[in-house]
């Protein structure tokens, strides 16, 4: 039978739900995803917030929930195996359910590490870009004096997920342009990936 295993912590509130009802669900993610969604299911609890009030979703045929949006597909599965290794449990499922939604490029683990420091630029939306693009050719002598300051802007990483907040960059999810020094921020503008204000940043040498 097709069979799938997942490792996850102890300590997460996930652990005791399969635990309990020996079966999960596995939502897989495109590379397009925001890091904000990244961040709402891993580094957020379950103990302190509904996860899923604010997402798309359906229960799935083992009852466990199924994401409908910023989703290639899904696996369900019902535990036919556990193995204790320490901090984790590895479940080890056997697939009752599948679906796929789209052909969009599935994102690795690996991936999201390079995204989040900084190391590719995650996908930015035609539109966006266009407007990014439009704004450049308006002003030449604009752009050149930007282009100056923009090697001067340092890049902040957060000391609670590793996220690295790159002004080149910006954060597009979140409305910020390319070319927005970290200082130049809203006060209110949280790391993309965990949550975390402005405050939890430290500059990059
Ligand atoms: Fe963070």
């Amino acid at each position: 039978p097709a069979t799938v295993a997942i490792s996850i912590n102890k300590k997460n509130l996930t652990n005791e739900f399969i635990k309990a009802s020996n079966v999960f669900s596995v939502s897989i993610l495109p590379k397009s995803v925001p890091l904000s969604f990244i961040g709402h299911f891993g580094f957020k609890s379950g103990r302190e917030m509904d996860k899923y009030q604010s997402v798309s979703y359906k229960i799935g045929v083992t009852g466990a929930p199924v994401l409908l949006e910023n989703t290639v597909g899904y696996l369900e599965a019902e535990v036919i195996n556990s193995i204790d290794v320490e901090t984790h449990t590895i479940f080890i499922g056997k697939v009752v359910q599948a679906e796929v939604f789209s052909q969009e490029e599935p994102m690795t683990y690996a991936y999201y590490h390079q995204v989040k420091s900084g190391k590719v630029t995650q996908e930015v939306p035609a539109a966006i870009k266009e407007k990014h693009i439009a704004q450049d050719n308006t002003n030449g002598k604009e752009k050149e004096n930007k282009k100056e300051v923009q090697e001067n802007m340092k890049k902040y990483e957060c000391e609670v997920c590793g996220y690295i907040y790159d002004p080149a960059q910006g954060d597009p999810d979140s409305g910020i342009a390319p070319g927005t020094a970290f200082e130049d921020l809203p006060e209110d503008w949280v790391c993309p990936v965990c949550g975390v204000g402005k405050d939890q940043f430290v500059v990059m040498e």
